[in-house]
């Protein structure tokens, strides 16, 4: 018989595989481009978008969704792809050169999108949309759009609009000015061997002396942390917490009040009375005056139980020091450390063997996968930056539906601090969401497993629940809406509350194995290790909303009328309740007055949201039941395509209160009279 069908058929069976496989776009890196290549794709999307543009003014006949809004969302498709890539290879490209190229890349998308912000033509075009019969999403979006436009100043005269674009460069340099310094500050103290006595053992052998007999301490996050939460010695603690604090001090004064005088500008010009009321019209919160009224809610909710722990660690410190009464931000980690294993049995030091790397990893890839009914499949051979970084596929039964790519440990100059960012915008049907988590934990090597601390676990929950976010919320037909495109300050919820999932026994059981004997985390140190970890919340909220104060009030009016350590100092000693040392300038360093500006409130807004749908979850199994699918579909999945208000009053069938965030906080003295510090 001739062999003919059988051929045919491993002929057809391969041709179906090949088909499969040419459905999923190739991923980013596919071309491994050198500077050259890398900045041709950049120039082709601008080219594209600019195309785009011209093609959307153009028109002459009766504007539509498919002449109009299709094409100007081309225009932002484009323009996102341009400034992802971008910022990425900026923070991720081994070569410095081709980050300087990145950098420079970085600036000419950010012109073009400025430039489309300013765009009267574009405007009027949206504005001449009839969008009364399309869908809920289409119609949010003009919306939006329209407001955004409006912030921008398009509908202003030519001289305010000039003047505008120059103000917004101007914002641009001082932001990057503000942000270099502080990364450039590196600094270090050297410290006698002896002063390491009570940290671990990984991290005295890390840290052997020089020729001079001394040992060096950057203020970088993993030198940091420990010693500040280990280090017997509070005067090592002190120098250190002095040379972090001192950070682009004195040289950032001069930055943050231009900084802070340009947005007043920029406000003013727009007809609004400070930046905090500019910078809140197109977010969840409203006006700055709300910002005002959540931190004296926080307070309220937050206060007396912080001071019930302030007085247990203060306690922990008269063991060493009698009749002492202040605790200093120098100390307030260590003697909490100290506190959770004296009144708690829980050495922090002691989850690591359950935490090695590989583990964690698979760990946290099988509980997503669970959690919102999806599966991950890793891509071999992916050519990428470098070795290290792993793509995956994610899947909603057959199809897939994004791609991850997973670039984890450090490596000299890249990105010191962990953080998800989009790769590409999911278009339903056109393109598939991606995104990449980039993170700095200690890489497995043949000899050492990688053990994490448990702050890096949280830390990789969290980032994973901003990738499910862009993920899940890819599948939108609009890229102006695709995944975290949306309110700025709700985008800390999802990753925020996928935090409290590395404290639940069931999720645990999948990952958390001792790396030599793999014997399962014992229940009674989970149950040692969540109770301790419960610890200190009252404290982390009023030093969040102290840090919220000072994004606030150093925004909320006149800059002129400001002294920023007076303002720094007023916030710190108001709601924060370990006190700065003399010579500490935190502001000069605080990141986040030039990004987040006055919206640093973001965060515990969030964690509000994040404590109340916590609570929605099936508190004895979290991965049980039906609210982790209605999750996905109510919150994740529409993305950009609606207010997030109503995507909180949708899961909650409410809007969000205070009462979740005040349980999470009080956890620890639930039915806990022992370690009540009232006595
Ligand atoms: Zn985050």
């Amino acid at each position: 018989m001739s062999r003919l069908p059988l051929l045919f058929a491993l002929i057809s069976f391969f041709f179906t595989l090949s088909l499969a496989a040419q459905e999923i776009q190739r991923p980013l890196w596919a071309s491994k481009p050198d500077v050259a290549a890398f900045e041709k794709i950049e120039n082709d999307h601008l080219a594209a978008a600019d195309k785009a543009i011209a093609a959307l003014t153009g028109v002459k006949e009766k504007r539509t969704i498919g002449n109009t809004l299709a094409v100007y969302d081309q225009a932002i498709r484009e323009l996102n792809s341009a400034g992802y890539f971008a910022g990425l290879m900026q923070q991720v490209h081994p070569d410095s050169a081709f980050r300087d190229r990145a950098t420079a890349m970085v600036s000419k998308v950010s012109a073009a999108t400025s430039a489309l912000s300013l765009n009267r033509d574009v405007y009027n075009a949206l504005s001449a949309l009839d969008v009364s019969k399309a869908d809920a999403a289409t119609r949010y979006y003009v919306q939006r759009q329209l407001l955004e436009f409006r912030l921008a100043g398009v509908d202003k005269d030519d001289a305010t609009r000039a003047k505008l674009q120059k103000l917004n460069v101007q914002l641009t340099e001082e932001q990057s000015t503000f942000d270099r310094n502080i990364s450039d500050d590196q600094k270090s103290v050297t410290a006698d061997p002896a002063e390491l006595a009570g940290l671990p053992q990984d991290y005295i052998t890390a840290h052997k002396p020089g020729a001079d007999g001394k040992v060096t301490i950057t203020t970088n996050y993993p030198d940091l942390i420990p010693a500040m939460t280990f280090a017997k010695s509070g005067d090592l603690r002190k120098r250190l917490m002095l040379a972090f604090n001192t950070r682009a001090y004195p040289k950032n004064g001069d930055v943050l009040r231009s900084m802070m005088q340009t947005r007043y500008d920029i406000a003013q010009t727009l007809g609004y009375a400070s930046w905090a009321d500019y910078n809140a019209a197109d977010k969840m919160i409203g006006k700055g005056s709300n910002i005002a009224d959540f931190i004296q809610q926080v307070y309220d909710a937050s206060h007396p139980l912080a001071l019930r722990e302030f007085a247990m660690i203060l306690k922990e410190k008269q063991k060493d020091m009698p009749g002492a009464t202040a605790i200093y931000d120098y100390e307030g980690g260590y003697y909490s450390e100290q506190l959770r294993r004296s009144q708690y049995d829980f050495d922090s030091q002691s989850v690591r063997p359950y935490f090695p790397f590989n583990q964690v990893k698979q760990g946290i890839l099988d509980t997503a996968a669970d959690l919102f009914h999806v599966t991950f499949k890793q891509e071999a051979n992916v050519p990428s930056w470098d070795p290290a970084v792993e793509t995956w596929l994610v899947y909603d039964h057959d199809k897939a539906i994004g791609r991850i790519y997973l670039d984890l440990h450090p490596r000299a100059g890249k990105f010191s601090h962990a953080e998800m960012a989009p790769v590409l915008d999911g278009i339903k049907g056109k393109q598939l969401p991606e995104a990449i988590l980039v993170c700095n934990f200690a890489a497995p090597t043949a000899t050492d497993p990688g053990l994490m601390e448990y702050g890096d676990v949280q830390t990789f929950f969290h980032e994973f629940g901003h990738l499910m976010h862009h993920i899940l919320g890819g599948q939108q037909e609009w890229a102006g809406i695709a995944g975290i495109s949306m309110e700025s300050d709700f985008v800390e919820a999802p990753s925020q509350m996928l935090e409290e999932w590395i404290r639940s026994p069931q999720v645990l059981a999948k990952f958390a194995k001792n790396y030599k004997t793999g014997e399962p985390i014992p229940a009674d140190l989970v149950a040692r290790m969540n109770r301790a970890s419960a610890f200190g919340r009252g404290n982390w909220v009023s030093r969040q909303n102290g840090f919220t104060a000072i994004s606030y009030n150093l925004y909320k009016s006149n800059p002129a009328n400001i002294d920023i350590d007076a303002v720094t100092n007023d916030a710190t000693h108001r709601y924060a309740l370990f006190q700065p040392i003399d010579g500490e300038h935190f502001w000069a360093s605080f990141g986040h007055l030039g990004g987040y500006s006055s919206a640093y409130y973001t965060y515990l807004w969030d964690k509000v949201i994040a404590e109340d749908f916590f609570l929605q979850f099936d508190q004895t199994n979290l991965l049980a039941g039906d609210a982790p699918m209605r999750y996905r579909r109510v919150v994740l999945e529409p993305g950009g395509s609606m207010s997030a208000n109503d995507l909180v009053k949708n899961f909650l069938g409410r809007p969000q209160n205070m009462t979740a965030l005040q349980k999470w906080m009080g956890e620890e003295f639930a039915g806990n009279p022992a370690t009540s510090g009232e006595n």
